[in-house]
Formats: C-alpha cells, sequence, structure tokens
C-alpha cells in the first residue's frame, strides 16, 4: 500500500529543527506543485509485508487396516458399536509401527491358523485387525453374544521384550499397578488398562503414590509378555472403559477400542499425535 501525503505537511514536516520551525508560511506555492496537490510517495515508507501463506496440511498417512469389527474368523463376532468412544488420546504405544491384531488367534497363539511362533512376521505385519469381543468368557456388553475380548491387543514395531514404550493415552492418575495391569483414570472420566508391560520396571518408573500422576504421552512402562506368574506372548493388552449410559443408570464399561486406535495411529503416523 503506497501512501499519498500532501505536499503542505510534506513542508511543514521538513521546515522543522530542534530550534523550532522557521517554515510557518502557508502561501500558496506558485509555479510547480501547488498545496494540497499530492505528490510521489516518501521513498522510505516501507509497504506493509504480504501475510505469510498459510502451511498446507499434511497429507493423511494410510495404513492398511480391517474395518471395526472385522474379527479373525472363527475367532468371534466384532462389535457394530462404530463410536469414537475415546476422540483424540495418544496411541499409546511410543513409535509406529505398531500392529493392532489378534495374540491368540495369530501365529504362535493359543489357538493359531498354523505353524509359526509369535514374532512370525505376519504378526509383525499390516494389516490391523480388531479383536474386542473375540471369544472370551468375560462379560462384554458390546459384544453380540454378551461376553468377549475386552480390549486390543497390539504388538510393538519388533517381537522384543522391554524395548518398546508404552505411553498413557491421557493425562490422569494411576489408581492401581496390579501384577500384570496398570490402570489409569483419565481427565475425562475414561479409565484406560495397559496389559503385560515389563511390571518391574513399571514400579521403578512409578515407586510412590505421589509419582502417579501422568501426563499424556508420559512414558508407563515397557511392552512385554507379563502375565501375573506366567508369560504370555509379547504384546499390549489396552482397554477404554468410559461412561455408557443405556436406558438406565450411567456405568463406566468396557468399550470398543479400535476406532480410538485407527484414529490416534493416523495422528501418529501424521506427525500430529
Ligand atoms: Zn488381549
Amino acid at each position: 500500500m503506497r501512501r499519498l501525503i500532501p505536499v503542505g505537511l510534506l513542508l511543514l514536516l521538513t521546515a522543522c529543527s530542534p530550534n523550532g520551525c522557521s517554515g510557518t508560511d502557508t502561501t500558496p506555492q506558485t509555479g510547480g506543485t501547488a498545496v494540497g496537490d499530492t505528490v510521489a510517495p516518501d521513498p522510505e515508507v516501507t509497504p506493509e509485508p504480504e501475510p505469510e501463506p498459510e502451511p498446507p496440511l499434511p497429507e493423511p498417512v494410510s495404513w492398511p487396516h480391517e474395518a471395526g469389527g472385522g474379527l479373525v474368523p472363527g475367532s468371534g463376532s466384532g462389535a457394530a458399536d462404530p463410536t469414537l468412544w475415546a476422540p483424540g488420546i495418544r496411541f499409546p504405544i511410543e513409535a509406529a509401527p505398531a500392529y493392532a491384531n489378534s495374540q491368540v488367534y495369530g501365529y504362535g497363539g493359543f489357538a493359531a491358523p498354523g505353524p509359526g511362533g509369535q514374532c512370525d512376521t505376519r504378526n509383525y505385519s499390516y494389516p490391523w485387525r480388531d479383536n474386542f469381543c473375540e471369544t472370551r468368557s468375560w462379560t462384554n456388553g458390546f459384544c453380540p453374544t454378551g461376553k468377549g475380548h475386552q480390549g486390543q491387543d497390539i504388538r510393538p514395531a519388533t517381537c522384543e521384550k522391554k524395548v518398546h514404550w508404552v505411553v498413557a493415552a491421557e493425562a490422569g492418575q494411576i489408581t492401581s499397578i496390579g501384577s500384570y495391569t496398570v490402570t489409569v483414570l483419565g481427565e475425562s472420566g475414561r479409565i484406560y488398562r495397559y496389559l503385560h508391560m515389563d511390571m518391574a520396571g513399571v514400579h521403578a518408573l512409578f515407586p510412590t503414590l505421589a509419582s502417579r500422576t501422568v501426563t499424556r504421552g508420559q512414558h508407563l512402562g515397557r511392552v512385554s509378555n507379563d502375565f501375573g506368574g506366567s508369560a504370555t506372548t509379547i504384546h499390549m493388552h489396552f482397554e477404554i472403559k468410559a461412561p455408557v449410559t443405556e436406558g438406565g443408570p450411567t456405568t463406566v464399561t468396557f468399550v470398543p477400542t479400535y476406532s480410538s486406535l485407527v484414529d490416534s495411529y493416523g495422528r501418529l503416523l501424521n506427525d500430529s499425535a
């Protein structure tokens, strides 16, 4: 934007010194430019800079993943509920890649599809697959049969214990550290449970009650295979409990996990975890 300054004002401005103003004559000039006319702008007036263009939004990163509710054939019927129960959570494993799939119906599991150990590369590859409501005897009101797996199994990047960090999905308070389960009450009122971490490491990180307030993304422990006195496969079983009102009093209950994990993992891959 170029600004035009009346020549009379220009004269007044230029005729003053620290000793006072001398050129107070406002008689119209003869010849040349008359008072009130406009002249070329002061070259020292710098134009306003153009606003910086908005940086383009990053392209969403995708990865192969099956739809929610689509369990391994023969492993049960998945939840039909598509609700994003925990929007905005931090994906609960610090770094990608991670593989959401069944540790029981996967290779090396109790109901494996064929020979191969838990470190089989087919377990450590996409696509992701939901395993909430997989066949179990646990009560689960979101499963077609009223019973089923209450969370999602997630394998870390590699088949190694005590390497890959589990992080808090939401800020909150660790309310319990069991023999293989860490429970965090989030600020939203949701409850998160993280199973099968290296529990000695968890205790070392959180030795006192005062240490058990956590921020979103804070290290909780490392993925392992702790299962009380025995061992499971190397994976992290992750659960969300949320307030649910279903024609009666509100109860905090297990809710489908997969959609919130898909949402948060997409953000992790997109550097906006
Ligand atoms: Zn599980």
